[in-house]
């Protein structure tokens, strides 16, 4: 396809901090022959409470702005409707996007489609807490064409949820899938956490049979990160619990991949686990470092190498409008050294591996093709790493140190 369009940045005006140099903003990215993105994220920064481990970019609204949110994202989605092509993934996170009002969710979704092309077949995910998913809600969001769920579940015990500060019933789960299925949306994905603070291995695997008889497709599993600056983090420090004992964290993870492999589940990235065909096609496009825009606070865009964030604070979303582009807090410029690092980072945890013979070439122009090589025949020499001459692939023990492997790999680019 060819396009001679270019793919312009929010003008310095629109940048919230002074961190960002006028001269990086000053070329507009050339689109040239590239593919337009062909991939969109949406952020809906609302939450109706702050869980404790949560790190991501939302906020507790008192002021009620969702209204001037959504004219704010359609102003934005309007800008950037023009750079992209016709979009094969759709992926809706936050915060809550299922608190938005229903009326509010119907007028973003029909300017949504009066404002981008879909791909037959495309996949259009929203990310739903338990106690938002509503008969009010589930049908707008299936009549604006969204065909994937995706559950904030976290756990099914109780306790555990009080720990994390969940506040939902985990009760509501079944009658949640219920209700989503209902309103004619088929795809369901369920998000789960291991190694809480006093979680045994039994519990952890009553959480893993509890989603599985929700009949998902598509089960993410993370440990329990302690993020810095999160309650979790401090209630950590300050003596309230234990971190979860390593072995005990490595046997829940292979316990996850083995049960959910039984189910005909399998693991396709380190911690994402899926029926054949079912895997998450917005996520794989970040993971394979494709291109992707990016709307609303604190969303990041990746086209062609550049990378940008929209600042994240919600009064500067909504007051900064550069001809409708959202204003940025961080930007970057291609670089081939970043971009071989991303490529290994996430590439690595796939099941699908790294493209052996593209990272030695992108490696060639940095001197490290050599050094890249060594590193990933010691990874394989110690049994995490299987290398052929088209694609360096973990095996199952490698699994367990992904981030060394990754880190390994980086690390022997100069
Ligand atoms: S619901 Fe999700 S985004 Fe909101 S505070 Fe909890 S973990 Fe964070």
């Amino acid at each position: 396809m060819h396009d001679d369009t270019a793919i312009r940045l929010p003008m310095q005006r629109s940048i919230a901090t002074a961190a960002v140099p006028a001269a990086a903003l000053t070329p507009p990215i050339h689109a040239g022959d590239a593919p337009k993105p062909r991939s969109l994220y949406l952020h809906i920064p609302f939450c109706a409470h702050k869980c404790h481990y949560c790190d991501f970019y939302s906020i507790v609204d008192t002021r009620d702005r969702q209204d001037a949110f959504t004219a704010r994202m359609v102003r934005e989605l309007a800008a950037l409707a023009p750079l992209a092509g016709p979009l094969d993934t759709i992926f809706v996170g936050g915060g809550t996007p299922s608190l938005l009002r229903p009326d509010l969710w119907e007028h973003l979704l029909t300017i949504f489609h009066q404002l981008f092309t879909l791909e037959p077949g495309a996949e259009f995910s929203v990310e739903c807490n338990p106690e938002t998913v509503t008969d009010d809600l589930m049908p707008v969001l299936a009549a604006g064409g969204v065909n994937r769920v995706s559950m904030g579940a976290q756990s099914f015990n109780r306790h555990h949820l009080t720990t994390l500060e969940r506040r939902h019933d985990p009760d509501r789960l079944p009658l949640a899938a219920d209700t989503v299925r209902r309103a004619g949306i088929e795809r369901l994905s369920v998000d789960l956490i291991s190694g809480v603070p006093g979680q045994t291995l039994d519990q952890w695997h009553a959480d893993l049979t509890a989603a599985l008889a929700l009949g998902t497709e598509h089960l993410s599993a993370y440990t329990l990160t302690y993020e810095p600056g999160t309650a979790m983090t401090a209630r950590l420090h300050k003596g309230e619990f234990t971190k979860t004992d390593d072995d005990l964290e490595a046997d829940m993870y292979e316990h996850t991949v083995a049960t959910l492999r039984a189910r005909g589940l399998d693991r396709y990235e380190v911690s994402n686990h899926a029926r054949p065909g079912a895997e998450c096609r917005h996520n794989l496009a970040y993971w394979r470092q494709e291109s992707w825009l990016a709307a609303g606070p604190s969303a990041s865009a990746h086209v062609l190498g550049w990378r940008w964030k929209n600042t994240p604070r919600l009064d500067d979303y909504l007051a900064g409008d550069d001809d409708g582009f959202a204003p940025v807090c961080e930007l970057e410029q291609p670089d081939p050294r970043r971009a071989l690092m991303d490529r290994l980072m996430t590439g690595v945890r796939l099941r699908e591996g790294v493209d052996a013979p593209r990272a030695l070439a992108d490696a060639r122009p940095l001197h490290a093709e050599q050094a890249l090589a060594e590193a990933a025949e010691a990874c394989r020499r110690e049994g995490w790493l299987t290398v052929t001459e088209s694609r360096w692939t973990l095996t199952d023990p490698g699994f367990l140190f992904a981030d060394r492997v990754a880190a390994d790999l980086i690390n022997a680019i100069p």
